[in-house]
Formats: C-alpha cells, sequence, structure tokens
C-alpha cells in the first residue's frame, strides 16, 4: 500500500523538482528566443545591406522609396497571403478594379473575388480556379506574357477589361511559398484599337473586291462601245455631194474614239489591279501554271510597251528571236510583272532616257531585270515599296499619263512568291533603279 499512498514529504520533493524544470525551460525559452531576436537582427541587417545600394541609408528611407513606387506605378500591383486574400495592393489595383472599399474586398476568399470579376481568357473562355493567375502563383508558377494568356474580368463598376498578366510566388529563404504578387497592366484600349483596324481592314477588303468587280462591268460595255464604232467609222465613206472635209471629220472622230479607248485601258489596267489585291486579300488568286517560254513572255511585253509608247526607247538584251527559255509559270502573270516594271520604269524616268531589259541564266534560275535612269531609291524605300498601297514621297510621274496607287510592285510581289521566285531591286540614289526577279528554270 505504501507504494502507491506518497506521503507529504514525497510530494513536497516533486513539486520542488518540477520547480526547478519549469525554471530551466523558462531560461531555455530565454535563450531561444534571444537567439531568435539576434538572428532576425542579422537577417535585416543582411537584408539592408543587400537592397541599399548607398549602404548608410536609413532602413526606413528605403522603405519610403519602396513605398512611393508601389504606389505610382501605374500597373495594378496585388500581394496575396497564401491563403489568396489580398495583403496589400496598390492605388492603381483598386481603380482599375472599380474597388470602393478595399477591406472589405481584400478580406473576401479567393473564390468569391473571382465570381465576382469573373475571370476568362482573351478569347472570352471563363477560366478554371486552378487557373487563375492568383492561384498559379500561390503554387510556386513564375507568370509571363508568353505562359499565360491576356485576361478578361468585370471590374467592381461593371467595366469589361482586359489585361496582360505578370506574377511570381513569394518565398521565404527555405523556399516556401510565402505569398505571391501580381501585376495587371491594362490592355483594353490597346485591344479596342486593334479589333478597329481588323475591322476596318476587312471593310476597307469587301469595298474594294465590291468597287472592282461593280466598275468592271460597265467598262466592259463602254469598250465595246468604243470598239463598234470605231469599226462602223472605218467603213464609212464620202457619200455622194457630202461636205468636202468628210474625210477630216472622219479622222478627228476616229482620233477621238482611239483617245478614248486609251483611257478606258488605263482604267481597266487600275480595276484590274484593284480586283488583283482584293483577290491576294481574300487568298484567291489563282495561278494557271503551264511550261511556258520566258523569252517570248519578255518579248512581247516589251513589243506592247514599244507600241503603246513608240517615243520611248526600250532596248532588249540577251534575248535573241530565237532565244527560248523554258519555265513552269502562268504566263499572263509573268507578263504582268514584267509590264508592270516597264510602265514603272517608263513612269518615272525622263522622256529622253532609254530603259534597259536583260535576261540572264543563272545555274537554274532565269533572271529578268529592267533598269532605268530615274531618281533611284535609297534603301529603306527599296524595302517599302513592295506594301500594299505604298508610294515613295518625292517620286513622281515624269513621263506620260499614268496614275499612281501604289498596287502595281505589290501584286509583282505577290505572283513572284507564288511562283517560288525571288524579287528584288537595286538602286542608286540619282543614277536609276533595277527591278529583277528569278524564276526557277523548268
Ligand atoms: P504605282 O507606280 O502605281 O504607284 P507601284 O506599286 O508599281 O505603284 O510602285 C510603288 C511606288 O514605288 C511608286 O509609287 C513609286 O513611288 C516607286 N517606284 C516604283 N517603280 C519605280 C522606279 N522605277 N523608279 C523610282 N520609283 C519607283
Amino acid at each position: 500500500m505504501s507504494g502507491s499512498v506518497r506521503t507529504d514529504q514525497e510530494l513536497l520533493n516533486e513539486l520542488a523538482m518540477l520547480r526547478t524544470r519549469v525554471t530551466e525551460l523558462e531560461q531555455e525559452r530565454e535563450q531561444a528566443l534571444a537567439h531568435g531576436q539576434q538572428k532576425l537582427e542579422r537577417l535585416q541587417q543582411d537584408q539592408v545591406a543587400h537592397t541599399a545600394e548607398d549602404k548608410d541609408a536609413p532602413v526606413y528611407e528605403r522603405l519610403v522609396v519602396l513605398e512611393a513606387i508601389f504606389e505610382t506605378i501605374k500597373d495594378a500591383l496585388a500581394v496575396y497571403a497564401p491563403s489568396g486574400k489580398i495583403v496589400r495592393a496598390n492605388r492603381a489595383f483598386y481603380q482599375l478594379m472599380g474597388i470602393e472599399h478595399p477591406l472589405e474586398y481584400d478580406n473576401q476568399s479567393l473564390q468569391e473575388r473571382g465570381q465576382l470579376v469573373r475571370l476568362s481568357d482573351e478569347h472570352g473562355v471563363p477560366l478554371p480556379e486552378e487557373l487563375w493567375p492568383a492561384r498559379r502563383a500561390l503554387r510556386g508558377e513564375v507568370i509571363t506574357s508568353e505562359n499565360a494568356p491576356d485576361i478578361t474580368f468585370f471590374t467592381m463598376d461593371g467595366r469589361e477589361i482586359q489585361a496582360d498578366i505578370t506574377g511570381a510566388p513569394l518565398r521565404d529563404s527555405y523556399g516556401n511559398v510565402i505569398g505571391a504578387v501580381i501585376v495587371l497592366h491594362d490592355i483594353t484600349q490597346r485591344k479596342r484599337l486593334e479589333m478597329r483596324y481588323v475591322e476596318d481592314n476587312r471593310r476597307m477588303d469587301e469595298f474594294l473586291s465590291i468597287a472592282s468587280h461593280e466598275l468592271r462591268t460597265p467598262m466592259t460595255t463602254i469598250n465595246g462601245n468604243i470598239q463598234l464604232a470605231m469599226r462602223r467609222v472605218r467603213g464609212l465613206s464620202r457619200p455622194e455631194g457630202g461636205p468636202p472635209d468628210y474625210e477630216d471629220k472622219l479622222a478627228l472622230i476616229q482620233e477621238l474614239l482611239s483617245r478614248a479607248e486609251r483611257q478606258v485601258r488605263i482604267q481597266n489596267r487600275l480595276v484590274s489591279d484593284l480586283l488583283d489585291v482584293s483577290r491576294i486579300q481574300a487568298n484567291r488568286l489563282e495561278l494557271n501554271i503551264a511550261e511556258c517560254d520566258l523569252a517570248a513572255i519578255t518579248r512581247e511585253a516589251v513589243e506592247d510597251q514599244r507600241f503603246s509608247v513608240p517615243r520611248r526607247t526600250i532596248l532588249l538584251h540577251n534575248v535573241s528571236p530565237e532565244l527560248s527559255i523554258p519555265i513552269q509559270a502562268d504566263a499572263d502573270r509573268i507578263g504582268q510583272v514584267i509590264t508592270n516594271f516597264l510602265t514603272n520604269a517608263l513612269k518615272y524616268s525622263d522622256e529622253d532616257t532609254t530603259v534597259d531589259v536583260d535576261i540572264q541564266l543563272q545555274d537554274t534560275y532565269a533572271r529578268v531585270s529592267v533598269h532605268d535612269k530615274g531618281p533611284g531609291l535609297p534603301e529603306d524605300e527599296r524595302k517599302r515599296l513592295w506594301e500594299r498601297f505604298y508610294r515613295v514621297p518625292g517620286i513622281r510621274i515624269r513621263s506620260g499619263s499614268g496614275m499612281s496607287l501604289g498596287l502595281g510592285l505589290y501584286i509583282c510581289h505577290t505572283i513572284i512568291e507564288l511562283h517560288n521566285g525571288q524579287i528584288g531591286v537595286d538602286s542608286t540614289v540619282g543614277e536609276g533603279s533595277t527591278f529583277w526577279f528569278m524564276l526557277p528554270l523548268a
């Protein structure tokens, strides 16, 4: 019995031991605290030494600077606790989100806030919670514009916002995630402008397509009527007792008709260019590829221009009448490219200068070039003149009554590209330009 019932003395002894142990524990705690405090201070000193460019600057000054940056930065910035609650956000964040009562908002859970703002990706597809940027950053992911879609969300005051998002986890010195920071860059305005631009372009292309088709029909009729009238006039002869200047009058009518015919031809070329451009835009420029003769195509294009502009000298080099260069191509389209080079060369150079056309064979390629002694083109412009509607500033028409819409070279570029060829221009300002293209031999 005595083993289980403790005497007063035994209890007193035990109490004394416990007291000693408590004292020991208290001392240990004191020591641990002091140790921790020292460690913390050392860490803080390290931190300050690390972040301070000027090591003498007091810590609080550094903090003031950081605070000022945080608040004045234009992008919305929020710092999240591991739970998803917002522990800190800048003014831009609350403004962007249309939040009137920051405290209320910050204290809501991530799910609650997510439901309020209805996050979706750039195509309007709702983002599941595991893809919300804050969730991803809290999982340890670094979020960049490359690995995250632009997001769309609704603000507390009902605006729809598109934003580019970046973010990163915040880690302690052991690498544990202790929060996350998210930066929202508002791109709503930019996206709206982009959409308007795309829409404007689409309408412009639609307009081009309709306008060129509508213009072509009456032109065909006008041209048909001119041809008919010319034939009728040609068949007329002075009737018995007709006026003595009958022949002169006929000649005048013929001249007027051929002038009208020339104008219609120019207009037709313009309308075809417009049609071609709208076909290119709609990816509907089709080629009729067949084996054909590049030398013959070149000779024909040169002959046509010699006939249309007899006062100009167009020299053809290295192309004898017998020469034949077989290629796989759409002969009409290649002819169109050479004609365009030629009309430009004639249009942008002085009447008294020659235009030189040349064909060279290089390995498996044939190279056609058209050289003029016009104004020449600086390097920047040589790159840009292939763009749709681009006209080089300061270059004026020096010869003939051609027009300039800035479409021809864009079409040429597309045609040669579709033939797997190369196209380019060499030029020295003040001396002239050489437009060329290369096509693989058949
Ligand atoms: P267009 O001649 O109808 O304006 P192009 O696309 O054929 O359209 O040419 C684009 C622009 O390039 C022209 O407006 C002109 O400024 C410039 N250009 C074209 N060919 C020449 C040339 N041979 N010499 C100087 N400038 C040229």
